[in-house]
C-alpha cells in the first residue's frame, strides 16, 4: 500500500460528499441500484457512452430511462431497449453538465455481464460515467473538463481509482465510449499514473492483455 493509499479523506472531500452524493451534481434518484457486496472496496470506474434516440442529445429521454419514465413508444428504437431496468452513477451532458442518478455508495446496474481483470460483476466494484455520445464518435471537451473534475474527486474518496471503458469489461458484447474517445486526451488532463488509465497508451501491457482475454 502506498503512503497516499492509507491517507484520510480530508475534511474538503467529506463535505462534497454526502452519502455518496456529489454536490456538484445535479441528483436526479434512480430506483435502478442495490447494496454493493459488505467490504467492498470501489476501485473501478466504467466509462460509457449513451444517447436517445441514439445521436439524439440535449432530450430528457436518458432522464427517464434511468428513473424507469421512459416512454417506450415515443420513439422506434425504444422498442430495442423495451423494460430495461439500468443506471449509472453519472451522466455528463454534452455542455459538461453532470448529473447524478445513484450514490456511489450504492451499486448501479450500468456495466452488467462484465469482467475486468478477473474479477467478474463490475457493478459490484466500480462507478459508471455516462458520456452523453454515440458509440465511435468523438466528445465535447466540456465532457472531458467535467469528467476530469469528478474522477479527481472521486479519487480523493475512493483511492488507487482505475479508469476503463465499458468496451474493455464486456469487449464480447459492448463497444462505448469507442473509438471516438481521447483517452490520450484523459491522460493527459489528469495527470495520474499510467497505470491508473490503462488504455491511454497503445502499446500498454494493459492493452494487450484486454486483446488477449476478448478473443
Ligand atoms: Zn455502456
Amino acid at each position: 500500500m502506498s503512503a497516499n493509499a492509507a491517507t484520510p479523506v480530508s475534511e474538503r472531500t467529506r463535505a462534497a460528499w454526502q452519502s455518496g452524493w456529489w454536490r456538484r451534481a445535479v441528483a436526479i434518484p434512480s430506483p435502478n441500484c442495490s447494496a454493493r457486496p459488505p467490504g467492498i472496496i470501489v476501485s473501478l470506474v466504467v466509462l460509457h457512452s449513451i444517447s436517445l434516440p441514439p445521436g439524439s442529445y440535449g432530450g430528457d429521454a436518458i432522464e427517464r430511462l434511468f428513473t424507469n419514465r421512459l416512454d417506450w413508444n415515443a420513439h422506434p428504437y425504444y422498442q430495442s431497449i423495451r423494460d430495461l431496468r439500468v443506471s449509472a452513477h453519472f451522466v455528463i451532458r454534452r455542455d459538461g453538465k453532470l448529473l447524478q442518478f445513484v450514490s456511489c455508495d450504492q451499486r448501479a446496474w450500468h456495466a452488467g455481464v462484465s469482467t475486468w481483470r478477473g474479477r467478474d460483476n463490475c457493478n459490484d466494484y466500480s462507478i459508471g460515467v455516462e458520456l452523453e455520445g454515440l458509440e465511435g464518435q468523438t466528445f465535447e471537451p466540456a465532457q472531458y473538463a467535467a469528467l476530469v473534475t469528478l474522477l479527481r474527486s472521486l479519487a480523493r474518496r475512493h483511492r488507487a481509482l482505475q479508469i476503463v471503458g465499458h468496451e474493455h469489461v464486456a469487449p464480447a458484447r459492448k463497444h462505448d465510449p469507442g473509438a471516438g474517445f481521447d483517452w490520450a486526451l484523459l491522460a493527459s488532463l489528469l495527470r495520474w499514473r499510467a497505470a491508473r488509465i490503462p488504455f491511454a497508451s497503445r502499446s500498454s501491457n494493459d492493452a494487450v492483455d484486454a486483446r488477449e482475454s476478448a478473443l
